[in-house]
């Protein structure tokens, strides 16, 4: 029989538990019983689902209060110094608190640090906690909480699989703090201490353990490929029995190399590359277990289960007994429950599939392929293929007219008029300003009572001509702030907006909003994805109404502010049905007439995010400049409609600009502005190397901390800035958007952004 389980399920619960949980903990307002209690609760109820939808194993050791990275190095006593209580990281057990110390910097108990980096998950939108290796790093086992977790899982009468980090993908996302520290000289200890974890685990009656290694879909350099092989020679001793477990995409040339591990079994993600189902049936040696993951993990469509069936069948055949099947990935990154979208339309619901909907879907596809479907089964099937017909005929996802208009664009259209150095003078007729111009990212304080508006106008209590009219205020006070501190370029705040993707999204055809569909982006954040499900267009201007009223308040430009086509394709659930290309061309088309229409409306500056543009790229090097070439065409279509007179603006804040550099280049944005302040402009490296032409406005201060920068230092910033680039090309800005902020916090750091700018004028 066909073996149906899960790599994992989310744990923030399907009304965020978690979080409520978490976060009253962190403010005392209960105590850690409390929080173990609910932890416990969410778990068992997780099982619970499990069983009930027919899996023949639970998943245990996907549960974290946090994170799961991070709890996998409190499970080794990778804790860094600043945060060891007393004698705790050498000897103890460490808590629950440490680890939340190292999470956020504080904790209930145990002295405040600097917590530790945090970073995304391969290609995904889930945060985790960077493992920090210092030299003379040593490893302990050092938390009993997955063996406690396997314990309460056995009491409650399941049977278990336990799904734990693999120790290569550990490593591979841990950072040495010391140049000199090789990650790989501290694989055998590291491999230790899985060893004895495997082994309590053996001892508890755990038959199999799932050990991640999504690393295993990374170009590998040779030394690591050869340190699975070592690795694994080691715990394949221990009397378990292992599941290599990949995901995220293909093994490409890691095959063989995961294939031929000395393990039991292998889980291979056959939805992100199915291609690679037929190689690794050729390979895999006769007496192990193959998992297919065949249910996408990572979007919430529904599954085409009679499909399936028939891609599968061969498999089955070949396989017997030794098939297992999956999702492909852990199903944290799907919201929990469809069932609680009672308000969704119920036409879109029926084409969707949350987690505990593919718990379903993953049992009924086992009894499919073993030919034992029960009559519940065949009513899925039935009703899935009858969905999944009425989607692809459905008159709301296809509108011809979007398709027609993206078929007539041409080359052309992702041209400007003229060359940036021609838009450039023309730019400086036109908006009059001086050298090193100073301006912020888009938005301003979100207070309160902004937030308080909005959610009035939610529950009925605040009629629209009201919530417009607080909305102006709160722009015009924007405006006002910002003349009396003497910017240059002027933004309208984003008063108006509760999300940068959601506003958007809201104003298109072709997206549409889960009123729970969660899914845990980092600790106790969680975001609400929009779903694209059909043609994007836009049946009106969006922001041209707020942005002609902030307008209309100043003699200074006012730059219009709009989410580039990427980022709202990278920030939503996409549709499945065409490539990921084309939904962002449509998008690009949307956001095109929207520039056109600022323009019109008297807009001389449109900003045009792209913060996730980065973040896009495939997580094979071989496959970055394909996404590249399409990502910056989509940019600039919705930016090369601009007149040379508009100047057309882009922001981004990530670190690592050295990879896309080029693509950042052929953005050909007139200004960028960017997140620098914390690496002391060293980044503006990469666009010194590569001759950046444009203009570019380096972060001069992090709005992450609430610090009010000094003027001296904010000069000296611009002064290393100026090394790099010409000054005429350098403008004066914070990193990144302030709507995190108090006005008590932005103001004064204005006021010194606005004097450095003027220092800087003096000396240049
Ligand atoms: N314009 C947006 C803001 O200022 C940019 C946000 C971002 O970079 N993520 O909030
Ligand atoms: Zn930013």
């Amino acid at each position: 029989m066909t073996l149906a389980h899960i790599a994992g399920y989310p744990r923030i619960g399907a009304n965020r538990e978690l979080k409520a949980a978490t976060e009253a903990y962190w403010r005392g307002e209960t105590d850690l019983e409390a929080l173990e209690a609910t932890g416990r609760a969410l778990r068992e109820r997780h099982w619970v689902a499990q069983r009930e939808a027919g899996l023949d194993l639970v998943t245990v050791g996907d549960f974290a209060f946090y994170d799961q990275v991070l709890d996998v190095s409190v499970l080794l006593g990778a804790v860094p110094g600043r945060f060891a209580a007393d004698d705790e990281v050498a000897r103890g057990e460490v808590s629950l608190d440490t680890a939340f110390r190292m999470a956020r910097g504080r904790a209930p108990t145990g002295t405040p640090a600097a917590a530790c980096e945090m970073t995304k998950y391969f290609d995904t939108n889930y945060h985790y906690l960077v493992p920090e290796l210092h030299a003379g790093q040593t490893f302990r086992l050092a938390s009993s909480r997955l063996f406690d977790q396997v314990a309460e899982a056995r009491a409650a009468g399941h049977p278990v699989k336990v799904t734990l980090l693999g120790p290569l993908t550990w490593l591979w996302l841990a950072k040495a703090r010391d140049e000199e520290l090789d990650r790989l000289s501290l694989l055998e200890a590291v491999v230790a201490v899985y060893g004895e974890v495997l082994t309590r685990l053996a001892e508890q009656g755990v038959e199999w353990v799932q050990l991640d290694e999504p690393a295993l879909v990374q170009d590998l350099p040779r030394e690591w490929q050869q340190a699975y092989e070592a690795a694994y020679s080691v715990l394949g001793r221990v009397p378990v029995k292992l599941l290599l477990a990949t995901c995220f995409g293909g093994l490409g040339e890691n095959l063989n190399l995961a294939v031929n591990l000395p393990v039991e079994g292998l889980h291979i993600d056959a939805v992100r590359a199915p291609e690679q189902l037929e190689a690794v049936l050729d390979r895999l040696p006769g007496y192990k277990v193959l998992s297919v993951g065949a249910i996408d993990g990572r979007n919430i469509w529904r599954a085409d289960l009679a499909l399936l069936r028939e891609r599968l069948a061969s498999a089955r055949m070949r396989l017997g007994k030794r098939l297992w099947l999956a999702p492909s990935c852990s199903l944290l990154h799907v919201p929990v429950d469809l069932a609680a979208e009672t308000e969704l339309d119920p036409e879109l619901r029926s084409w969707l599939a949350f987690a505990r909907q593919k718990l379903d879907e993953v049992v009924t596809l086992a009894h499919l392929l073993d030919g034992r479907a029960t009559a519940q089964d065949r009513e899925r099937v039935e009703a899935a293929t009858q969905a999944l017909q009425a989607r692809r005929d459905s008159v709301r996802i296809h509108r011809p007219a979007v398709a027609e208009r993206l078929a007539r664009v041409s080359a052309a259209d992702t041209e400007r008029a003229s060359p940036y150095p021609v838009r450039a003078k023309a730019q400086r007729r036109g908006l009059g300003l001086p050298r090193f111009p100073t301006t912020t990212i888009g938005s301003f304080p979100q207070t309160a009572e902004i937030r308080a508006a909005r959610r009035a106008v939610k529950a009925g209590e605040l009629g629209p001509e009201a919530y417009e009219a607080r909305m102006r205020e709160e722009i015009a006070h924007a405006v006002a702030r910002q003349e009396a501190l003497g910017l240059d370029m002027l933004v309208h705040g984003e008063a108006e907006r509760n999300d940068m993707v959601e506003y958007f999204g809201e104003r298109l055809e072709g997206y549409a909003f889960t009123r729970y569909g969660w899914v845990q982006s980092y600790g106790s954040r969680c975001v609400k994805p929009p779903v694209i499900f059909g043609d994007v267009s836009r049946p009106g201007p969006m922001t041209v109404r707020w942005s002609e009223y902030a307008q209309s308040l100043t003699e200074r430009p006012m730059k219009g502010m709009l989410t580039g086509p990427v980022t709202m394709l990278q920030w939503s659930f996409v549709r499945d049905d065409q490539p990921r290309e084309t939904t962002c061309r449509q998008i690009a088309l949307a956001l095109r007439d929207e520039v056109r229409d600022l323009e019109a409306a008297g807009i001389r500056a449109i900003q045009i995010d792209e913060p996730a543009l980065r973040e896009g790229l495939p997580l094979r090097s071989g496959e970055w400049q394909a996404y590249l070439d399409w990502a910056v065409a989509c940019f600039r279509l919705s930016a090369a409609v601009a007149r040379d007179e508009t100047q057309i603006h882009t922001h981004m804040c990530y670190s690592e600009f050295n990879d896309i550099i080029a693509a950042i280049a052929a953005l050909d944005a007139d200004v960028i502005t960017i997140e620098t302040s914390r690496s002391d402009m060293e980044l503006l490296e990469a666009f010194q190397d590569f001759a950046y032409p444009n203009e570019i406005g380096p972060g001069v201060y992090d709005i992450h901390s609430p610090n009010i920068p000094e003027v001296d230092w904010m000069v000296q910033l611009m002064e290393k800035a100026a090394e790099r680039i010409p000054p005429e090309r350098l403008w004066v800005n914070p990193d990144c958007g302030l709507k995190t902020r108090g006005w008590a916090e932005v103001e004064p750091a204005l006021a010194n952004m606005v004097e450095a700018a003027r220092v800087l004028r003096r000396r240049h």
